[in-house]
Order: C-alpha cells, then structure tokens, then sequence
C-alpha cells in the first residue's frame, strides 16, 4: 500500500475519479487476458493527457514506484500484471482521434484508441489503416505500437511496425520525446520510432501516435480450401507465394480447431477434414478474381477436397468472423486457455504442425492449432484447467519443447504476442547472451531506476534449452 500522501499527490495531478485504490479496483486492474496471472497493484490512476502522464511519472520517479501502463489489457503475455505493485496507468480516457490528414495520408491518433476505430474512421473516407489483431474491437492502438502486434492481414500488408511514422512518449524521468513524424523519410540519427515499437511498456510511455494510411482496397474476396492431410494445406501455402501470388490473409485452422468453431458458429464448415485454409484477397477487381482463380488451382493441385468461396459480403465476413473467434471457441472447452505464438519460416509449417501434434500425444494434453499460416504464425492453444496442478506441469513442458522445436525449425518464441512475463524464461534461446546484454543496456538507457514494467521482458533466471524428442 503507498503512503496516503503520495495517494494524495496523485489524486491533486489526475482528479479523485481518476485514481482508484479501493480493493474492487485494484482487483479489477490485477489481471489481463493472460491465465494464469495475477498481481494487486497500489493504485491505478486515469490520465487525461500527456501533461497529467509527465506529472505522474516525476511522483513515481521521486518515489522509485513503478508503473505498469495499460491500454485494454488484452494482451497475452502478461504484459500489464502489476507483479512488483505501483501504479497501474490505464490510457482509456485517452482516446481521441487528433487528426485525419488526406494530403499525408496519415492518422495521428491518442494512445487509448481502439484499433476498430481507427478502422472505421479512415475506411469512411476510403482509406486503409491494415493491422487487424483478432482482437481489434477491444485492443487499443498504445497496446497495439506495445506490442508490434500483427494480424490476419500482415502476410501482404505487415504488421503495427510498417505503419507508425513517429510517436510522442513519456520517458521514465518525465521528459517528452517526438520521433519521427508525418515523413516517408527520416535517418536523423537512431530509429528511436521502431525502437519504442514493441518496447513492451518497457522503454517510455507511448502518448501521441501518428500512422501511414494506405488507399482502401477496391474488392475483397475470400475462399475456404478443405484438406484431408494437413501436409497438402501446408504445401498449398508454399506454393502459393512461390507462384508470387501474396493473399490479404492466409489462415489455418486444424481438425480440433474446425470442430470447435463449428459447434460455436455454426457456419457449415466440414468438420471431417484434418485443415481448412482460410484465404483472401483483395485489390482491383480482375486483379483478385485472377488470385483466386489461380490460388483454387494451387489447392486442387495439392488435393484439396473442397474449396468454397464466398459469394456474398455477408458470407465473408462470417467466414472471417469464425477465424476471429477460434479463441473464444476453444476456451468453452475447459476452464483455462493457454494460446501460444510459436512462429517459423513459412516453408517449416508442416514439420512444426506435425511437432505439436506429437508433443501434445506424448504429453497426454487437448492442444488444437490455429494461426496466420503465411507468416509462419501458429497459435498452438492448449485447453487445461489451472487447477489441476500436475496436468499444468504438463503444459509447462510441453510448451517448452514447442518453443525448443520453433527455434530448432528456425522460428521464434514469438511472433506478435510479446515476450512479457510468460516468454521472458526464454528470450535468451532466441536472441542469445549477448543479445541480452544489449536489451539491458537499452533498458538502462531509458530507465536507469527499472520504474516502467519492470520483471517484464527480462527473467530472474532463463530456462535450460529441452531436448526436443521427434518421433
Ligand atoms: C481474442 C484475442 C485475439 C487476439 N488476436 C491477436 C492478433 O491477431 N494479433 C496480435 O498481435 N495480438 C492479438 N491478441 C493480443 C492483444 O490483443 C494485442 O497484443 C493487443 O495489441 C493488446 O492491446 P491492448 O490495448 O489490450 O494492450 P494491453 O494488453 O493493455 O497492453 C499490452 C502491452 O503494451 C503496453 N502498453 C499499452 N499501452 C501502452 C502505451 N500507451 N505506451 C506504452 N506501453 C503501452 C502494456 O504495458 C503491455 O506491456 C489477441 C488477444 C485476444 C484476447
């Protein structure tokens, strides 16, 4: 509990509705979408604007508190758990679009934005803003620049990274910085833009964001292809970027997966099939219906046993709504979800789909696989119960030589979810010990007392590699 008087300073910065610390509130801000993980802060505080933000972080500096900034808490690593208490900052009431400029062809938005928003607002002007996380009616676009995080649509059009141009943000001693800004070119020394981008709430608190906008796609279509082997679905994605075609989206969902988003939307998908590629394309009329054309063929080619595409915009977006929702399916299963982001060079997709499957045998666990296939993208998710301590120890292992088997195949730990609390045990397998050094010089540049979520990105000890058992 923080002594009354700084409760007190805060308040007089923010306003007494804006700072909460009765028990309910602590409770409530304890918890993001992450199992598994909980902390009670001291106080959760409510800015209104970038001033009230620098005053803010000069109290916690003076008083070495710590500060956990929070945008929807949808995030999945754990990213805003209050661990070490201090001041969790919820950027909600910071959620003003500031500016459309048509001439640039930028957005500059606050932090507290929700990414759908941003959607809506430039798509009524035709213009485009493509990250699309799953979660994109709750998430807010601070969370989204956070985290780096990607989307159904990053294969064709990238991720959060390829369209913020410049950011203003709050360092950790309350001084503002601007990066970047509405420019296509900028070399002015350090990137400090892309640097800020997926920093985790780690680095400086994100206040200002301006963004690149593209045209809005003329047309888009979309088309499910149904495989009986799993090793035909991933060929067809191989062979699809090798004939230099690049879909809007390319998902994949496994036979686990298919069933339970049938049973949960009841859209008609055929619940037999080992995988189901969900693919789109959009742009000028002839251009996609060509894509389509061709990418059918890939499919048949690769002894696809149903191909279906979408003839109505309403069938589309009920296609594209059920992959949305293959989360919230699967968490119906059993009383605690754990969704993973193991991520591999898109030629390795059948022999990491084929790992899983044998990890999660081997195991004895329920893990069904979803995920953005033409990036390499998998979201093994494994559906448990957190209470039953010995099959959570399972869990554990299992998700280890998942990880073990990413890297192995030339992946990563993770693709967009962030490394957090869950994943720091094992950034070092990724990014090496020298790698580490230089993340924790970067940290130390910017945050010389560790007041802005700290225990996050960087474990108290890293986990040994597991030797990975193929069978
Ligand atoms: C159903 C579901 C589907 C999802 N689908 C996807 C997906 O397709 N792709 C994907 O990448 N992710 C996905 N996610 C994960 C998550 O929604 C995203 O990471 C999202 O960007 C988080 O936004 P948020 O506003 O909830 O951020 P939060 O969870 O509140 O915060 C995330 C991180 O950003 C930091 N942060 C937040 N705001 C700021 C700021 N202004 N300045 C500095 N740091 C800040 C926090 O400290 C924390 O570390 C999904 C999650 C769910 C529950």
């Amino acid at each position: 509990m923080l002594p009354a008087s700084i409760r007190e300073e805060l308040r007089a910065i923010v306003g007494a509705k804006n700072c909460l610390d009765k028990q309910e509130a602590l409770v409530a801000y304890s918890y993001d979408a992450t199992p598994m993980q909980q902390a009670l802060p001291d106080v959760v505080v409510m800015p209104k604007s970038t001033t009230e933000i620098q005053q803010v972080m000069r109290v916690a500096a003076r008083h070495h508190i710590p500060i956990v900034t929070r945008g929807a808490g949808s995030n999945l690593c754990g990213g805003t758990i209050p661990v070490g208490g201090g001041i969790v900052l919820v950027l909600s009431q910071m959620n003003q679009i500031v500016e459309i400029d048509e001439q640039n062809l930028t957005i500059t938005v606050q932090p507290g934005v929700r990414t759908v928003d941003i959607h809506q607002a430039v798509e009524a002007i035709g213009l485009f803003y493509p990250p699309d996380p799953g979660s994109m009616v709750i998430s807010t676009i601070g969370g989204n620049i956070a985290l780096n995080s990607g989307g159904l649509r990053g294969l064709k059009y990238g991720t959060t990274k390829d369209y913020v141009l410049g950011l203003e943000a709050v360092l950790p001693n309350g001084e503002v910085i601007r990066t970047g800004g509405k420019l296509m070119k900028d070399v002015a020394g350090y990137d400090l833009t892309k640097l800020l981008v997926g920093s985790e709430g780690t680095l400086a608190i994100i206040t200002e964001a301006i963004l690149k906008l593209i045209p809005k796609p003329q047309t888009q279509r979309v088309m499910l292809a149904m495989f009986a082997d799993m090793a035909q679905a991933a060929r067809s994605v191989s062979d699809i970027i090798a004939n230099r075609i690049i879909p809007g989206t390319l998902e994949f969902l496994d036979q686990g997966t298919i069933r339970v988003v049938e049973d949960f939307k009841q859209i008609g998908l055929p619940t037999d099939v080992a995988a189901i590629l969900l693919i789109g394309q959009d742009g000028e009329p002839q251009t996609v219906d060509r894509d389509m054309e061709q990418i059918a063929a890939i499919c048949k080619k690769n002894a696809a046993v149903q191909i279906k595409v979408a003839t109505t915009v309403e069938e589309a977006d009920e296609v594209m709504t059920a992959r949305r929702s293959a989360l919230a399916a699967l968490s119906r299963m059993r009383p605690t979800t754990i969704l993973e982001d193991a991520t591999v060079p898109r030629a390795a997709i059948a022999p990491m789909v084929a790992a899983i499957q044998e990890i999660t045998e081997r195991y004895g666990l329920q893990i069904c696989t979803f995920g953005h296939a033409g990036d390499g993208n998998l979201h093994p998710t494994c559906m448990t119960d957190a209470r039953n301590t010995e099959e959570i120890e399972r869990v554990e292992h299992a998700f280890e030589e998942i990880f073990a088997a990413a890297i192995d195949l030339g992946g990563t730990i993770t693709g967009e979810h962030g490394v957090g609390i869950v994943k720091a045990p094992y950034l070092e397998w990724k990014v090496g010990a020298a790698g580490m050094e230089i993340m924790k010089g970067i940290k130390h540049a910017f945050d010389p007392h560790n007041l802005l979520n700290p225990d996050k990105m960087f474990a108290k000890q890293s986990r040994n590699r597991v030797v990975v058992q193929r069978a």
